[in-house]
């Protein structure tokens, strides 16, 4: 199953756009939220399907409330995945190629320039394997500036000089969202996904091996090529907060060869979109709620909301045993996720989903004087542009007490 398969399954909340589009006229139409399939330089393109956690959790054949647990558990137990030796995008290979003239969007004026945003990059080095997600700028003909943060691929690309990658776009949900998971140097990405699509859909994810790289046998495009020792000016770009990231020398990557299915389709992701947002967080909440898990025996949901980039506030929901629960809840969260700044800690009764239900606790179960953490100084986001070389954070209790709590409760009827 690759991105293309979705189409079918959500064709009713999908918005068609008959007219051929240029390159840079995307984003106002992925600015409403909707999902859409456009024409871009004659090929399909698709943006917003993922920016839902019901749909995800649709194609995944789960309830939305499940996703965070069943996640968890995906990236506590990695499993192989299932090598195959033919798959459709084998179908199409191309060598001759201009990358500008792909269906890439340049998603925002000030941008240096089309951008892809969706790839998912594979690589492989001494035996390990890692999956991770990239800003690259197209710069020629079969060029991209990639941008490499300090973590698995930069080091990779580090020791190896030259390192062979593979460029997947369009992979099923699971590969897309393990794919962001920031596991350790150990653990590979693409067996998380593996064992999230057998835990949600019964079957592992498949792989195959081509030019000496083991890579997801789904996908619309697969690129293959090297991150070289060469460098390039990279950006400025629009990142996910939705302010302006300045330019850097990065690392070349040069494409030697495209494979495609036939009718491919191109996944358009706008930089600080909720698509963007909730690919960054989904990983994200299932560490939460471990860290959680180890403070507070029952923690029934974690979500990082909407209006704070699915990144620096959080809600928890907890089944408070003994009072002080829904303070070590909140510290634990910080643990958990270094650049939360606020987390709203609530009992089981309220829908973390519903942010009027969220506010409704805040609003009659919690007093600033005694129910309000605040942490001066702590390291957080690199992100958040109000934090100097620190932030300050604050953790709400908002869980009503243990005993005498009669009138906290709502009427229902
Ligand atoms: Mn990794």
């Amino acid at each position: 199953m690759s991105l293309s398969s979705y189409l079918e399954t959500f064709k009713d909340e999908i918005r068609i756009i008959d007219k051929e589009l240029g390159i840079e006229k995307l984003t106002p139409y992925l600015k409403t939220e909707i999902p859409h399939l456009f024409k871009v330089k004659g090929l399909k393109v698709v943006g917003n399907l993922w920016n839902s956690r019901e749909r995800i959790a649709r194609a995944l054949k789960i309830e939305r409330d499940d996703l965070v647990r069943v996640f968890e558990k995906a990236i506590e137990n990695p499993v192989p995945c299932e090598k195959v030796s033919d798959t459709p995008f084998l179908q199409n290979e191309i060598t001759e190629f201009d990358l500008r003239e792909l269906p890439i969007p340049k998603y925002f004026k000030n941008d240096a320039g089309q951008y892809l945003t969706s790839g998912v990059v594979v690589a492989e080095f001494e035996g390990k394997r890692n999956l991770s997600f990239h800003r690259m700028l197209v710069t020629d003909r079969n060029k991209f500036a990639i941008r490499i943060v300090p973590r698995h691929l930069y080091s990779m690309h580090k020791k190896a000089g030259e390192l062979k990658v593979a460029i997947c776009i369009g992979v099923c949900p699971s590969v897309f969202l393990s794919a962001a998971v920031s596991a350790s140097y150990d653990v590979d990405e693409l067996e998380i996904a593996s064992s999230l699509r057998e835990k949600t859909l019964g079957e592992k994810v498949k792989e195959i091996k081509i030019h000496g790289l083991r890579v997801p046998a789904f996908a619309e495009y697969i690129f293959f090529g090297r991150i070289t020792q060469e460098k390039a000016r990279e950006g400025p770009f629009v990142d996910v907060t939705g302010t302006m990231d300045y330019e850097r020398e990065q690392p070349v990557l040069e494409v030697d060869r495209i494979y495609h299915k036939d009718n491919p389709v191109m996944h358009a992701l706008l930089p600080g979109g909720h698509e963007h947002h909730l690919l960054m967080g989904l990983p994200r909440e299932p560490v939460i709620f471990k860290s959680v898990s180890q403070v507070v025996p029952k923690v029934l949901g974690v979500r990082l909301t909407k209006g704070s980039c699915c990144w620096l506030h959080g809600v928890i929901s907890i089944e408070k045993q003994k009072e002080g629960d829904g303070k070590n809840a909140a510290m634990a969260a910080f643990t958990g996720h270094p650049s939360l700044k606020k987390v709203i800690v609530v009992d089981h009764d309220i829908d973390i989903y519903n942010d009027s239900e969220v506010e409704w606790a805040i609003a009659t179960r919690f007093q600033a004087h005694k129910d309000l953490i605040l942490i001066k100084g702590a390291s957080g986001s690199s992100l958040d542009p109000s934090a100097d070389s620190t932030t300050s954070k604050i953790g709400i209790d908002a869980t009503m007490p243990l005993k005498d709590n009669e009138k906290f409760r709502r009427i229902e009827e």
